[in-house]
């Protein structure tokens, strides 16, 4: 295996090749690397702080909505998938299964949890009497393992990182509640804290996860004008309550079957970080999420009193709560400004002699590289500040992308013309499967979401009458 050259960070020109720039950033800045079983990947510290920072987010808002945390097996009794017919249509090409234990042939094989609705289900059964013990809410932080043909680090691998929540429910209209609620706690999550504007919808029949009544996605725009799936909440109705008898006694006196959802969002979200922000320097990290928000660099290090300065000055940022660090190594100042641009810490502060003597530092921003000084004496509140503007201004940037790049189309022809130059594309559609299959034979475009409340006269495919409004892109 070839060794990492720290002096070489040549990245890919984003406009002319994004899927190498891709590779070369998530590489460089060392977020992940290739396991030695295809498809899998290692997500390195500097990648997993991301993940922690997004699973800190994350699991305050699950828990604010009234969630608990548990942990289920990741081996699941292959007849289990088998019991909701569509789930095991959709799931079985991609399982792994555990056929040999302790070097003896197993009874029955065992399943790698590719996701864990029959696990929840079959312990649901068991754990649910009466009305009393409703609703569930249920989520858990976990692996889970799909086997992928093509991989990319973060957007498509074997194995990933997630939540999954899983709630049962005494009605219908509960049950769609809380699979909008939790729709609804991502989009939030998306845009206030990643930064990410997206586009929220129901998906059609032919886009909704296996075993689902209606799966409601969360879909964001990328620099090269692609969706990512970022996130889904689905309404499983009664299909999995059925399958798995999670019946409860009503406050009738009869037992009824449950409603249920689930909803999960995976390590994918930093794929679409980097998608979303970044830029040819190399990643662009949103404040909220990024490991280090503040780089002090010291500029003539050597100097008497620079390094004390930045400690110093390291500590007191620290101390007001700014994930701050000090770059001491030996390396050039030139040096350090590059490495930590192309790993899209938010704000770098550069402090030497001059500025000590004049109690001030130099703040650059990552997003404009825009320079400004501020006073020593208040350098909390202007990191502070420095940091929720990037953050916003962020949001502000991917916002404008996403509004300039939808385009609307009547024919085929255009959709495709529209794909092609990076946008995504709104169009009626009459609800048939075979005009989404058409449309995504000639344009490689999928249906995203189904567009609320937006009419169209007709089908962009086959011209009947339009039921519907779709938002259309290529995707990852
Ligand atoms: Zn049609």
């Amino acid at each position: 295996m070839a060794k990492e050259n720290q002096f070489v960070n040549q990245i890919a020109d984003i406009e002319t090749d994004f899927p190498r720039w891709y590779t070369d950033v998530v590489t460089k800045t060392k977020l992940v690397d290739y396991g030695p079983v295809k498809g899998t990947m290692v997500i390195r510290p500097y990648g997993y702080a991301i993940w922690e920072n997004i699973q800190k987010e994350l699991d305050a808002r699950i828990k604010a909505t009234g969630h608990q945390n548990a942990y289920f097996p990741l081996l699941i009794p292959y007849s289990y998938m088998t019991r909701e017919a569509e789930h095991v249509e959709g799931f079985a090409p991609e399982v792994a299964v555990v056929t040999v234990g302790g070097g003896e042939k197993l009874a029955e094989p065992l399943v790698i949890r590719p996701t864990s609705e029959t696990i929840f289900g079959e312990m649901y059964s068991k754990w649910l009497q009466s009305y009393r013990d409703l609703p569930i809410l249920i989520n858990q932080w976990a692996n889970v393992m799909r086997w992928e043909k093509t991989t990319r680090p973060f957007l498509r691998t074997s194995e990933f990182l997630w939540q999954e929540g899983h709630t049962a429910h005494a009605t219908e209209e509960e049950a769609m509640e809380e699979t909008m609620k939790m729709l609804g706690v991502y989009k939030e999550f998306a845009e206030n804290c990643l930064a990410i504007p997206v586009f929220t919808g129901r998906k059609t029949e032919k886009e909704k996860f296996a075993g689902a009544v209606a799966t409601f996605g969360m879909e964001a725009m990328m620099h090269d004008g692609k969706s990512l799936q970022a996130g889904t909440s689905h309404y499983l109705g009664q299909n999995f309550a059925k399958a798995f008898d999670i019946q409860f006694l009503d406050k009738d006196g009869t037992h009824k079957y449950a409603y249920t959802t689930s909803w999960g969002v995976s390590t994918r979200l930093i794929g679409a970080l980097i998608m979303a922000h970044g830029d040819q320097r190399g990643l662009v990290l949103p404040p909220v999420v990024a490991p280090v928000q503040a780089i002090i660099v010291p500029i003539a290090a050597k100097k008497e009193g620079v390094l004390e300065a930045a400690a110093e000055l390291k500590a007191k940022l620290v101390a007001a709560g700014v994930r701050a660090d000090c770059d001491t190594t030996d390396n050039s100042p030139g040096w350090k400004f590059n490495e930590w641009e192309m790993k899209g810490v938010p704000v770098r502060i550069e402090i030497g002699p001059r500025d000590i003597e004049a109690g001030k530092m130099v703040l650059v921003r990552r997003d404009t590289h825009e320079k400004t000084e501020a006073p020593l004496a208040d350098a909390a509140d202007a990191v502070k500040k420095l940091l929720a503007e990037v953050q916003q201004n962020l949001f502000d940037m991917a916002k404008k992308r996403k509004e300039e790049r939808i385009v609307t189309a009547e024919t085929v022809e255009e959709l495709l013309k529209g794909v092609e130059g990076g946008n995504f594309v709104k169009a009626g559609w009459c609800g048939c499967r075979e005009c989404e299959d058409k449309i995504k034979e000639q344009t490689a475009a999928t249906a995203r979401v189904i567009v609320e409340g937006e009419h169209a006269e007709k089908c962009v495919c086959c011209g009947k009458e339009a039921k519907e409004v779709v938002l259309f892109a290529r995707a990852y």
